[in-house]
């Protein structure tokens, strides 16, 4: 049997017969379809309240709803509320340690952050008692401060958080956008996060001023984004590192998969592993109501709701995504070989 990779494209010769692998073929048109009915049966799906310590999130308009899936080709399909730019919150903590491992190499973030799940809420300071040896992962809180005190140059905030930002751009293929109210927002509130750095500073494991990686963690959180662009940066990351719609190579394949291992290991924090064992594609939240998802070799998908469950996470976003996975009956651990053609 002859298995060609669909990153890679290294034709191995696998040489027993019975293997359970099931090559599949899915086509584009089933694809949008999929979309366009996972979308349009969470539409009414209710429950979860909009975040509510974070003022300005507490204020958007929880009927928005959009759902976005781009290829590793490029080809993008929008329903719904697509170009609403919602605050990206905790997911952009996956761009950020993205560029943490661009500059320091995977190694050296394993290093510094590290890349364990926590298995607790994404602002827990307990979970910093508990593993003071390393702030567990970036794509928690407290890793995420200290990604954001990696990010070279040492000292300079505003050339850091134009690496921040241009990272963030090469993953959509178009910028984000501050949304200022949101950035005032959180900083007149973030007292927990600040609990967080200082902690973290007397463990040794802040690599620049405290305050200033504070505020640029809460700036990336108050971006503007669109489920359209998350879809895109999911696309990247699940195309090895290369924009599908640009064309540019923004990260190594070994970075993608390096990403899409923490983000199956903590994008939903304490719900992880419900969520991976449900949907099957590893996945990161933020409480601005955004999921992105990220199917290796295949697309990314992105979906934009307020209303979240106990834990941060979007109801209707989840819903649309397990929607759209069971349709096509995609799972990250199934062992198929899927293709996706034209027609
Ligand atoms: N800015 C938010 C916070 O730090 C992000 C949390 C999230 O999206 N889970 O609390």
């Amino acid at each position: 049997m002859e298995y060609n990779h669909p990153i890679c494209r290294i034709s191995l010769i696998i040489p027993h017969k019975n293997i359970p692998l099931m090559e599949r073929k899915i086509t584009i048109s089933q694809i949008r379809d999929a979309a366009y009915q996972a979308y349009s049966e969470s539409k009414e799906v209710s429950g979860g309240a909009n975040a509510n310590y974070i003022p300005y999130l507490a204020n958007v308009n929880p009927e928005l709803f959009g759902l976005s899936v781009t290829l590793a080709n490029g080809t993008t399909f929008n329903f719904g509320d697509t170009e609403y730019k919602f605050g990206i919150e905790s997911v952009s903590k996956v761009p950020t340690a993205i560029l943490a491992m661009i500059q320091h190499t995977p190694e050296g973030v394993l290093r510094q952050i590290g890349a364990d799940a926590t298995g607790l809420p994404f602002n827990s300071i307990f979970a910093i008692l508990l593993e003071k040896d390393h702030p567990s992962t970036p794509l928690v809180n407290a890793g995420a401060i200290s990604a954001c005190s990696m990010i070279a140059p040492q000292g300079d905030s505003s050339e850091k958080w134009k690496a921040i930002t241009d990272n963030i751009t090469d993953l959509c293929g178009s910028a984000p956008q501050l949304l200022d109210e949101l950035y005032e927002s959180e900083t007149a509130t973030n007292f927990n996060n600040r609990a967080i750095s200082w902690l973290l500073k007397n463990y040794n494991r802040i690599y620049d001023e405290v305050d200033m990686s504070l505020d640029l963690y809460t700036r990336q959180c108050s971006l503007g984004i669109t489920s359209s662009q998350l879809s895109i940066m999911g696309a990247t990351i699940a195309n090895g590192g290369m924009n599908p719609v640009t064309g540019k190579q923004v990260h190594s394949r070994e970075i993608s998969s390096k990403i899409t291992t923490m983000i199956a290991s903590v994008g939903f924090y304490q719900h992880t592993g419900d969520w991976l064992f449900t949907s099957g594609i590893p996945a990161k939240t933020g409480v601005g109501g955004g999921v992105m998802g990220v199917m290796p070799g295949l697309f990314g998908i992105a979906a934009f709701a307020p209303p979240l469950d106990d834990a941060g996470n979007s109801v209707k976003a989840q819903t649309a995504i397990k929607k759209f996975m069971q349709k096509l009956d995609l799972g990250i651990f199934n062992g198929d070989q899927v293709t996706i053609v034209p027609e």
